[in-house]
């Protein structure tokens, strides 16, 4: 089967730090993939380098079987969910969730379309003609998710998306993110620094450190046989 995503060799220094060694990585087909380590380690980097946001320094990234490796973000066929919602604060949901079909010049009924089914899977029926000062952290976390939704990508990038929430939200948003793969299908890679988050919704954990890869293996490998003492001392313990 053809990975969805494939990272060859990649490498990338900020200045003369290196913060990712010749790392490789494969994404299968509708798999999630969490990438799980400690503050610094280089997720969110190796997001950004997924998604067109950073200039690599060497390597290559594969998404679908095509080279993207310089191609820009809107060309590679992913969404990002950030941390921080990066909502627009003037406009409505309806706006922020319209947005971007609108600059690409899609036809209104079909944006009309993706954006009720968007609203129906996040249940954001209700917030539409809201804008996002009116909204909890939560709702306007399903907004920024429901922004991805809408293009109808093949892979969601995930930075972190559930640290500005409190617990409890968090545990909901966690199951409601599960619901959504498991209605959707598509290809996951999420970052988080919560083991917790990493072993509930993972097929695969990718434990870094340093910007190296430490062990990659399904959620259950990884805690019954963690590869070395880091990765046994970063799983074992709670955050
Ligand atoms: P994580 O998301 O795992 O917390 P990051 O990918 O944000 O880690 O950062 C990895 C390393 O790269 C850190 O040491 C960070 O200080 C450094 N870094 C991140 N962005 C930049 C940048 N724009 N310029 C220089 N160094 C950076
Ligand atoms: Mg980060």
């Amino acid at each position: 089967m053809q990975h969805s995503i494939s990272v060859r060799d990649l490498t990338l220094n900020f200045g003369a730090v290196s913060v990712l060694k010749t790392l490789n990585l494969d994404v299968a087909e509708g798999e999630f993939v969490v990438l799980l380590g400690p503050s610094g380690c280089g997720k969110s980097t190796l997001l950004n380098c997924l998604a067109g946001l950073l200039d690599i320094t060497d390597g290559q990234i594969w998404i679908k079987g095509r080279n993207v490796t310089w191609a820009e973000p809107s060309e590679r066929g992913i969404g990002m969910v950030f941390q921080s919602y990066a909502l627009y604060p003037q406009m409505t949901v309806r706006g922020n969730l319209s947005f971007g079909l609108k600059n690409a010049r899609m036809p209104k009924d079909e944006i009309d379309r993706r954006v009720a089914r968007a609203a129906e899977i996040l249940q954001i029926g209700p917030l539409l003609d809201r804008k996002p000062a009116a909204l909890s952290g939560g709702q306007r976390q399903r907004v920024a998710i429901g922004r991805a939704l809408v293009r109808d990508v093949d892979v969601f990038l995930f930075d972190e998306p559930l640290s500005n929430l409190d617990a409890k939200l968090r545990s909901e948003l966690r199951v409601e993110i599960k619901r959504l793969h498991a209605r959707l299908g598509n290809t996951m890679v999420y970052v988080t620094h919560d083991q917790i988050e990493a072993l509930t919704l993972a097929d695969r954990i990718a434990v870094m450190r340093g910007g190296i890869i430490q062990q990659l293996d399904a959620p259950q490998t990884i805690y019954n046989k963690p590869a070395n003492l880091f990765v046994a001392g970063f799983i074992g313990s709670p955050s």
